[in-house]
C-alpha cells in the first residue's frame, strides 16, 4: 500500500463532483467518490477526509459533527483546483507514478510495455512507451500520457505548480 505523506489531505466528494474527483485522483490524492451515495453515507465515510460539496446544508451538517467540509465553488475544474490550492495549501504536480486510478482510487504503477499489449489501442501502444496499470486486481485500467496529457500540463501551468 502506498500511503500519502501526512500533510496531504484525503478527500470525499459528493455525487455532483465526479470530474473534480477524477482530477484529484490523477494528482495522487486519495479521493472517495460515488454518484450514488446519500448524504448520510457520505457523513459515515468522512473520518479524516475533507468533504467537498456544493451542498451548503451538507457542509453545515458535516461541520456540526466536527468534520472538515468545503465548497470548491462553481466553474471549471481549473477554478475549483485553484480554490483548493488557496484554501487548503495543497499543490498539484505532474507525477504519473503517484497517480491513483480515476475509476477506483487505487494507486497505479508503471508496468513494462509488453504487459499492456492488447489492453490498449494499437495506435497508442505504438506511440507511447510508458504505461501505468491500476493495482486493483478487479480494475487493472491502463493509463498512458495521451492527448489528455496536454490538457493536464495546461491546467498545471495555469495553477502555477508545474515547476
Ligand atoms: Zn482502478
Amino acid at each position: 500500500m502506498i500511503q500519502n505523506p501526512p500533510t496531504q489531505p484525503r478527500f470525499i466528494l459528493d455525487g455532483m463532483l465526479g470530474s473534480l474527483a477524477r482530477w484529484l485522483r490523477l494528482f495522487g490524492y486519495d479521493t472517495l467518490y460515488s454518484d450514488t451515495q446519500s448524504d448520510d453515507e457520505i457523513l459515515d465515510l468522512i473520518q479524516d477526509r475533507v468533504l467537498l460539496t456544493r451542498d451548503i446544508e451538507l457542509i453545515a451538517r458535516a461541520r456540526a459533527q466536527g468534520f472538515k467540509a468545503l465548497n470548491p465553488g462553481e466553474g471549471s475544474v481549473e477554478t475549483m483546483l485553484e480554490s483548493l490550492q488557496d484554501k487548503l495549501g495543497v499543490r498539484f504536480t505532474e507525477d504519473p507514478n503517484r497517480s491513483r486510478c480515476s475509476q477506483c482510487n487505487t494507486p497505479v504503477r508503471l508496468v513494462p510495455k509488453e504487459e499492456v499489449e492488447g489492453d490498449v489501442p494499437e495506435g497508442s501502444f505504438k506511440r507511447h512507451h510508458k504505461f501505468w496499470r491500476c493495482t486493483n486486481p478487479a480494475c487493472q485500467k491502463v493509463y498512458w500520457q495521451g492527448r489528455h496529457w496536454i490538457r493536464i500540463r495546461r491546467i498545471l501551468n495555469q495553477l502555477g505548480s508545474n515547476s
